[in-house]
């Protein structure tokens, strides 16, 4: 792994879309999500830090060089909302680790979902809420369309059983991240949706580069063209950058636009 500041103009000449994962990467690592149900009504919390102005006014620039995706475990609401002002021209916004792409003004889901798949998903689902009271560690599920995000306080072995007991084909995957659960079909990840975006954009996934640092993200550094790790320790690509964690994917907005403008 190379450092990110030995990047040069020849390394990037190629480079069409530069694909960004947002928790840890453009804003600050840390969900807290709270749901209060009583008999009448239902309360749910969302708590995440913001992306900060001077972060997407750079991101903003950057739209001059380059189509700009976003990709997350995040629903595309809560992209829509965060990045709303980098939209429509040129910005992809990748959800549910791969789920849908919201590309100028369409919402594209990348793959329909057959009844056999959906009952699996909602088995998982079921069978996880009956944790809820039981298991100390449990904490809420974050609202999706398709992807299954479970917000715990502590990993649980019992998500992972739950999940191989009803996918007998072994199809899903279930990551921990650390503070939640997301699972979903394996097939469909940050790196089939980077792949989609330059196809419908008739762009060669050699020109394409994708910065991440988790371990759904680890697909897209791998078939970008030009990977980067933000935490070299758990994630690898072709480069690390030196400010970890939502610094290192502003310092490759820094180089991507100071090589720009030379
Ligand atoms: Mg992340």
């Amino acid at each position: 792994m190379k450092k990110i500041t030995d990047l040069r103009k020849e390394d990037i000449e190629h480079i069409e879309i530069v694909c960004f994962d947002v928790d840890g990467v453009t804003i600050k690592k840390g969900t807290e999500i709270k749901e209060v149900r009583t008999l009448d009504d239902t309360t749910l919390t969302v708590k995440t830090s913001n992306l900060s102005p001077r972060l997407l006014k750079k991101m903003i620039e950057l739209k001059k060089y380059y189509v700009i995706a976003i990709s997350s475990g995040r629903s595309s609401l809560y992209l829509t909302k965060i990045f709303y002002e980098l939209l429509w021209k040129n910005a992809a916004l990748i959800s549910e680790i791969g789920i849908f792409t919201l590309f100028e003004g369409e919402l594209i889901q990348n793959e329909k979902f057959d009844d056999e798949t959906l009952g699996i998903m909602r088995n998982i689902v079921v069978d996880l809420k009956k944790l809820e009271g039981k298991n100390k560690s449990f904490g809420s599920f974050e609202a999706k369309q398709f992807l299954i995000t479970l917000h715990a306080y502590d990993e649980m072995q019992e998500v992972y059983d739950i999940v191989k007991k009803h996918d007998k084909n072994n199809q899903f995957y279930t990551i921990w991240n650390g503070e939640a659960f997301d699972i979903a079909p394996k097939r469909l990840n940050k790196g089939t949706a980077l792949e989609n975006l330059a196809k419908y954009l008739n762009i060669d996934i050699k020109n394409t580069m994708a910065i991440g640092n988790g371990p759904n993200d680890q697909d897209m550094i791998d078939a970008a063209g030009i990977g980067v790790t933000t935490e070299p320790k758990n994630v690898k690509g072709d480069y690390y950058t030196e400010s970890l964690g939502h610094l290192g994917g502003e310092q490759l907005v820094d180089i991507l636009l100071d090589i720009n403008k030379k």
